[in-house]
C-alpha cells in the first residue's frame, strides 16, 4: 500500500467533509492514518488520539457508514478475542470531494448567471434595490425618493464567484489527476 503523496486534507473542504460525516477526531485520525499509511488498529488509534477504544471505534463506524473506513477482523487463537484493523480510504475521501465540487459548481453557475442576466437597479441613496422590469415601470425613477435608479455594479460579486468557481475547478482537476 504506498503512501499517498498529497494528504486529502489538503483538498479545499476536505477536513469540513470528514467532521462532518464523523466530527472532529476523523481529521485527526485520517492524518494518523496517513503518516502510518499501513493498517492500524483501533487500539492504537485510540492510544494515540487519547480516546477510549469505544469512542475510537464510533468515529471508524461513522468513516465506515460512508465507505471511508474498512476493517479486517482478525480472531487471536489464543484468546479467541478479535482484533479489528483499520484503513483509511482516502480514495473515497477524494470521490466524495468530487461530488460535493460538482455540486458547489452548479450552484455558484445558476448563481452567476442570475447576477449577469438579472441587473438590479438603485439610486444614490439606495432606497431599495430594484430588478429591470420593476425599474422599467418605475421609469427608473426611485419610488422612494425620485431619484434615477442605475444599475448596480455586480462586476465584483460576478468576480468573487468566478474565482471561488476557478478554484474548485482547480482542486478536482488535481484530484482526477491523482487517481
Ligand atoms: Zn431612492
Amino acid at each position: 500500500m504506498p503512501k499517498p503523496k498529497l494528504s486529502v486534507l489538503k483538498f479545499e473542504g476536505a477536513q469540513e467533509l470528514l467532521s462532518t460525516i464523523a466530527g472532529d477526531y476523523a481529521v485527526e485520525i485520517t492524518k494518523i492514518w496517513e503518516r502510518k499509511g499501513k493498517m492500524i488498529t483501533d487500539e492504537e488509534i485510540a492510544k494515540k488520539m487519547k480516546l477510549k477504544v469505544t469512542e475510537a471505534r464510533t468515529i471508524l463506524n461513522r468513516l465506515h457508514y460512508r465507505g471511508i473506513s474498512c476493517y479486517h477482523k482478525t480472531k487471536n487463537t489464543k484468546t479467541g478475542w478479535y482484533s479489528y484493523t483499520w484503513e483509511i480510504k482516502t480514495k473515497r475521501v477524494l470521490e466524495l470531494l468530487l461530488e460535493k465540487y460538482s455540486e458547489r459548481l452548479e450552484k455558484l453557475e445558476v448563481k452567476r448567471n442570475f447576477e449577469q442576466n438579472y441587473a438590479m437597479f438603485t439610486c444614490k441613496k439606495q432606497c431599495d434595490y430594484i430588478p429591470f422590469e420593476i425599474a422599467v415601470e418605475y421609469l427608473f425613477k426611485c419610488p422612494e425618493c425620485g431619484a434615477t435608479l442605475e444599475a448596480v455594479d455586480n462586476k465584483k460579486r460576478i468576480k468573487n464567484i468566478e474565482k471561488e468557481m476557478e478554484l474548485l475547478k482547480g482542486q478536482s482537476e488535481t484530484i482526477k489527476k491523482t487517481q
